[in-house]
């Protein structure tokens, strides 16, 4: 089963936050005011994060989704 998930390209991220203030999970944080991190165990991918990142610096993409048991 594929999910999708966002992840910050952290060389491109320039920390503003905007992204953490519009996600609606509010799952994400600025880690030492360096660059976001997504906690993307509850990502739902909805993709509003890599849309308001004014640095390009989110992606969604899917993810597999590895079965229990099958590793
Ligand atoms: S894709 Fe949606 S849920 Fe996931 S971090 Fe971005 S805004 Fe939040
Ligand atoms: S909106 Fe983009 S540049 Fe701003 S903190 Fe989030 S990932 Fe970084």
């Amino acid at each position: 089963m594929a999910r999708r998930k966002a992840n910050v390209n952290e060389s491109s991220c320039v920390a503003c936050g905007v992204c953490a203030s519009q996600c609606p999970k509010g799952i994400i944080s600025i880690f030492k005011g360096c660059y976001a991190v997504i906690d993307t165990e509850s990502c739902v991918g909805c993709g509003i994060c890599a849309k308001a990142c004014p640095a390009n610096a989110i992606t969604v993409n899917e993810v597999q989704e590895v079965a229990n048991g099958s590793k």
